[in-house]
């Protein structure tokens, strides 16, 4: 088939690796004009190590492990460790693997198949669905059709937009926006890199540290805020008056490099949630079809087992798209609920309400975890 991805993250990159791979002929449309890498390190859990495998990728993956999760801990405001990560809640095993995003997305673009078309700086910008072909309408003009549409651009996703209904049907938000930008006066070379953590009522702000890399983190509680989530300068704006005249830490120095930072991430801590991921020949991957947030660290491995469900269906149901999606979704489901479940008391766990809480989840964890 003519296949068209829209989004080269991990998701669609997976899908892209896999589908060509299955015979199909690929073309990924990206957003942005590059490979968007940067974000905190991120995980490959439970089912999803067995497709790492399957794709060729795990052994370039363990190369690339690192172990922030067990380095991670809970400081008071002058710095001083008061409780350690309990990394163990998070984890599905012990062959778990954590790594960088850049280097997952770097492993992933060295096994796309060379035949797959990768364009940057488009987008679609209308579909249609004439039933026996997608007819579609790019950003920069163009115009072409495909067998099927594979929505992988996210959680922000344009084809659910486009095919599904607005975002604001399917979006479930957590109460907490995250922010994450560059902290390079806060590398640590040396053997021991910790994470750092501080909580303030509501407020979460830290520095994760691994390789020769150190970045801000930032989270805080917040109802829904309306502004343009293409817009950096909004981003920031509404960062740095949620962290304005905290002073405790290194929070001021972090808030300044963060906010210098030109790739910036941030976004609300907002599920997707939906009745059915495909509609005639478009079908939803990753967190476009079912966003679990940062909070369920599962993510790409919902994206990794997610393209290669909808590639084995694809194979096994031929032209019969309806009967392929359908049972792609049904393996799909179980691990997009179970990862959203985990995530719904992740604010409550990483950004705590109260002075109260936050004291009584730092003794939870010296509990679990004594130091
Ligand atoms: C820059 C960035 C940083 C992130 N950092 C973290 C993190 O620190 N921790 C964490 O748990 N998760 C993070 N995530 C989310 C995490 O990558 C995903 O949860 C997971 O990898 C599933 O990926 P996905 O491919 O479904 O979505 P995404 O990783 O969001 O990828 C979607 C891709 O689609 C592109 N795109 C968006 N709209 C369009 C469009 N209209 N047309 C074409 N392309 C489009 C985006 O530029 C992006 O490359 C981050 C995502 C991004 C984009």
């Amino acid at each position: 088939m003519k296949i068209l991805i829209s989004g080269a993250g991990t998701a669609g990159l997976s899908a892209g690796i896999d589908l060509a791979r299955a015979g199909h002929a690929v073309e990924i449309v990206e957003r942005a004009n590059h490979l968007r890498v940067n974000g905190s390190p991120i995980d490959v859990r439970g089912a999803a190590l067995e497709t790492a495998r399957a794709m060729g990728i795990l052994d370039a993956v363990r190369a690339h492990r690192i172990t922030m999760t067990e380095q991670t801990v809970f400081v008071d405001r002058s710095g001083a460790a008061v409780a350690p990560l309990a990394g163990p809640q998070i984890n599905e095993s012990a062959d778990d693997l954590e790594l960088p995003r850049e280097d997952l997305i770097t492993i992933l673009r060295g096994a796309l198949p060379d035949q797959v078309d990768l364009r940057f700086e488009e987008s679609i910008a209308a579909l249609s669905d004439e039933g026996d072909r997608v007819a579609v309408t790019f950003a920069s003009g163009r115009e072409a059709g495909y067998d099927l549409v594979v929505g992988a651009d996210g959680v922000h996703s344009a084809v659910r937009r486009l095919v599904f209904g607005p975002e604001r049907e399917f979006t479930e938000h957590l109460g907490v926006y995250v922010a994450i930008g560059d902290a390079p006066g806060q590398v640590d070379s040396g053997p021991a890199r910790v994470t750092e953590i501080l909580n303030l009522p509501g407020r979460f702000a830290g520095v994760a540290r691994y390789h020769d890399r150190a970045l801000g983190i930032f989270e805080f509680r917040s109802a829904p805020i309306a502004y343009d989530y293409h817009d950096p300068d909004a981003q920031k704006r509404i960062l740095a008056e949620a962290f304005a005249g905290i002073e405790d830490w290194k929070v001021p120095e972090l808030l300044e490099t963060a906010l210098d930072d030109p790739e910036l991430y941030f976004d609300a801590i907002a599920q997707i949630v939906m009745p059915g991921w495909h509609r005639g020949r478009v079908v939803l991957i990753g967190d476009a079809a079912h966003c679990a947030t940062p909070m369920a660290g599962r993510g790409v491995s919902l994206a990794l087992l997610g393209a290669w469900a909808l590639t084995e269906e694809l194979g096994r149901h031929g032209a019969d798209l309806a009967a392929a999606f359908a049972a792609y979704e049904q393996r799909q489901r179980p691990h997009a609920a179970a990862a959203q479940e985990f995530a719904r008391s992740g604010a409550d766990l990483m950004v705590p309400a109260t002075w109260e809480a936050i004291e009584a989840r730092n003794a939870r964890f010296r509990a679990v975890c004594p130091q």
